[in-house]
């Protein structure tokens, strides 16, 4: 039988290389927005036929299964899954060097259909192979799991693993693209294709050429902050790498003092960019010197649409799923036929709440979710600053409210707040009806982006990159009430397409929470209960005017044209 990698490598000559990538709730290759967005980008990447092949871990033991103790409290167990289920072992195998020993790499192969049914390779790195020390069997297991060692070896697999996996199967790949600085390893095994001819007098001498590199890799950063980038100490890259680069010359690129891997990728990469308007901005101000443009992520809208949403838009606009731009005139379609089917996306909302947790919601009463990864920036609990104030906006207008969101195991923080939540939430019951949905994944996300009326985002800028959840919530009409940072600086258009909390001046947040009691209780909740038909209306400019645009079809032609076409 044919190797079944044939089929894809006379057309594809683009690598994405990312730490996470969500394919679907069943492969639990993914953590959050990094991995959501790399899924939905093979997703576009499918649908408009470009050349790419996806690179990530196997991560047999997932990222990690949230159950909540009595007291609320997340506990974190493994989430492990079955890749002999959802992908095929290649024959292709590769070793890379790590601590001195050979680490034996097997990749396995899913493939990614699109509803129209072009197809994407994706190709998942696993060590755990007979062959290898049972030490470096688990360095692909857990997503972002072990200490800073492990880290620098998953990192390596992907990166210089990688490449050499692409090769070993017979790709010939013309760039290289880096979601997020995880993967930059990558530059440093394409910098050692290209050695510097000898007679080059440097000081010190260089012992390869960055420029054949610099041309050929493109870089996505994702972290708006110093502090959130991936960095390792000088003694133990030596130690794991050995003398696979000299350090000297990684220094170069990687900074003096450690290991940066996001100095490393924008030091060799032609193309930087980061994930809105404003992060770009942030970005250049963090690493002066370099040009970051800004592609503004988007979602798969074909994926993030709750079918009866889908169902109104086939009927109306026949290509929207192939080309989303169509849904820009969203905003002509019947208020009972958008009524109907967000009526029909929040029933499920409510029987999936009252399934998972008992609560039974109310589905005459607005529902607000708030559903992201749990960590300190993302504020959760920026709405029970004035829990006085918040029940008596919610005596004059009740509203309801559900929660979703893991933290990472290490983030301490994350989970205090995790526990927060729900101590207000029993706090508040019988009060205030709230619930929290364990386990936050690709399907929890779906139903909450389907079914909510107002979708909150609380953040404290400049540290929301992009976010995308908001732009999942306006493809099924449900409206935005957000801080102004990532896309929505871009996407608000207050009162027609969603609200802000406070001004765009001032970044500095002690008034958000008043600002946002002051939204919800003089402008969004009156608004619900008292101007349905200006509500609706509101529904149908978030569609037409958020969807339209921000979606991962646009943003694949723009990393096509701007980026690969280079
Ligand atoms: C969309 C999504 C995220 C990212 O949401 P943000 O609003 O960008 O933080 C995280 N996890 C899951 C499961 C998602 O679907």
């Amino acid at each position: 039988m044919a190797d079944p990698i044939n089929a894809f490598l006379h057309n594809t000559h683009i690598a994405y290389f990312t730490m996470e990538i969500a394919l679907r709730s069943e492969i639990h290759t993914y953590s959050g927005g990094l991995g959501i967005l790399a899924g939905d980008t093979a997703r576009s990447c499918a649908d408009l036929q470009l050349p790419v092949v996806f690179l990530s871990l196997a991560s047999r033991s997932g990222y990690l299964r949230q159950e909540l103790d009595d007291h609320g409290n997340q506990i974190d167990r493994p989430d492990p899954w079955d890749p002999g289920a959802w992908t095929e072992p290649l024959d292709a195998m590769i070793a890379i060097e790590l601590a001195g020993r050979q680490v034996w790499i097997r990749p396995w192969l899913h493939v990614l259909t699109s509803p129209l049914g072009s197809r994407v390779p994706v190709i998942l790195l696993d060590t755990d192979l007979d062959q290898n020390d049972p030490a470096d069997r688990t360095i692909t297991d857990r997503l972002y799991g072990g200490d800073l060692t492990n880290r620098l070896r998953q990192e390596a697999v992907l990166g210089i693993g990688g490449v050499r996996i692409l090769q070993a199967l017979g790709f010939i790949i013309r760039s290289y693209h880096m979601n997020e600085g995880h993967s930059a390893f990558l530059t440093t095994e394409l910098l050692r294709h290209h050695p510097r001819p000898t007679n080059h007098i440097d000081s010190p001498p260089l012992l390869y050429d960055p420029e054949h590199v610099v041309e050929r890799c493109i870089f996505t950063t994702h972290t708006p902050v110093e502090a959130g980038h991936d960095r390792f100490p000088y003694d133990l890259v030596e130690h794991e790498l050995g003398s696979f680069i000299a350090i000297e010359e990684l220094k170069r690129y990687a900074g003096s003092d450690d290991c940066n891997m996001t100095k490393l990728a924008l030091a060799l990469s032609g193309y930087v960019n980061g994930v809105a308007q404003r992060h770009a901005e942030t970005t250049e101000r963090m690493f002066p010197g370099y040009h970051v443009r800004a592609i503004t992520n988007g979602v798969h809208v074909a994926s993030w649409a709750h079918n009866a949403f889908a169902h109104l838009f086939t009927a109306h606009f026949p290509h929207w799923s192939h080309e989303p731009e169509v849904l820009f005139r969203a905003d002509q379609l019947p208020d009972d036929a958008i009524w109907q089917a967000h009526m029909q996306a929040k029933a499920e909302l409510i029987d999936m709440t009252a399934q998972k947790t008992g609560v039974r919601l109310d589905p005459d009463r607005p529902i607000i979710g708030f559903a992201r990864r749990m960590t300190g920036y993302k504020r959760p609990e920026l709405i029970f600053s004035d829990l006085e104030r918040l029940e008596a906006i919610h005596t004059r207008h009740p509203f309801q409210i559900v929660w979703a969101g893991k933290a990472h195991p290490d983030d301490l923080e994350g989970k205090q707040l995790i526990a927060e939540i729900n101590d207000h939430i029993a706090a508040m019951r019988g009060k205030i009806e709230m619930a929290f949905l364990p386990n936050y994944d690709l399907d929890i996300a779906r139903t909450l982006v389907g079914g909510a009326d107002i979708w909150l985002n609380t953040p404290l800028p400049p540290l929301e990159a992009s976010g995308t959840s908001g732009m999942k919530a306006s493809v099924n009409g449900v409206l935005n009430l957000s801080i102004l940072d990532g896309w929505w600086v871009e996407g608000w258009i207050e009162g027609v397409t969603g609200w802000s909390i406070g001004t765009d001046l001032g970044h500095q947040g002690e008034h958000h929470a008043s600002d946002l009691y002051d939204k919800l209780e003089g402008t969004v909740l009156p608004l619900f209960y008292e101007d349905r038909a200006r509500w609706i209306w509101m529904m149908k400019q978030s569609i037409s005017k958020l969807a339209s645009y921000f979606n991962s079809q646009r943003m694949m032609r723009r990393y096509a044209t701007e980026a690969y076409l280079r």
